[in-house]
């Protein structure tokens, strides 16, 4: 067997790879603990099975809304996931107070839904979607 066989076979397969989204290890999409600290406001901190620990502020997960029409609202604007809205520049400033969720459930055994103090409660936050977040390996920012 020559070597320039087992080279073209390998690269290939790299390029198949690098065409599908690559599943992750379930052990890395598995929380072994939840925390979701809705009364002292500080966010969501999930440890994985395999040990990582991720941590996310609640505004940071309300601009990051899985959601279509959140979706669909970052892709016309350019924005990022969990990026905030710009800024007005109109004279007349309104505030609004930093996103905070009044509750959260569980969605069966593999996501968590918010019901946000705006009204806001369509987003269903998968820990597949927290994880890829987390690690930033979801495609975030779109060409404008
Ligand atoms: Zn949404």
């Amino acid at each position: 067997m020559s070597h320039e066989g087992i080279r073209m076979i390998s690269r290939e397969e790299s390029e198949l790879v690098a065409k599908t989204e690559q599943p992750l290890p379930a052990a890395a999409i598995t929380p072994a603990k939840v925390k979701i600290a809705i009364t002292e406001g500080t966010g969501v901190t999930i440890t994985w099975k395999d040990g990582r620990e991720s941590h996310w502020t609640f505004p940071y997960l309300r601009d990051a809304c899985p959601c279509a029409t959140c979706h669909e609202e970052r892709e016309q604007t350019g924005r990022a996931l969990g990026e905030p809205k710009p800024k007005t520049t109109q004279l007349l400033q309104l505030y609004t107070p930093p996103a905070k969720p009044l509750s959260a459930e569980a969605i069966g055994r593999y996501a968590i839904k918010f019901k946000w103090a705006d009204g806001h409660e369509s987003g269903i936050y998968s820990w597949d979607f927290l994880r890829r977040l987390d690690e930033g390996a979801l495609p975030v920012k779109v060409a404008r």
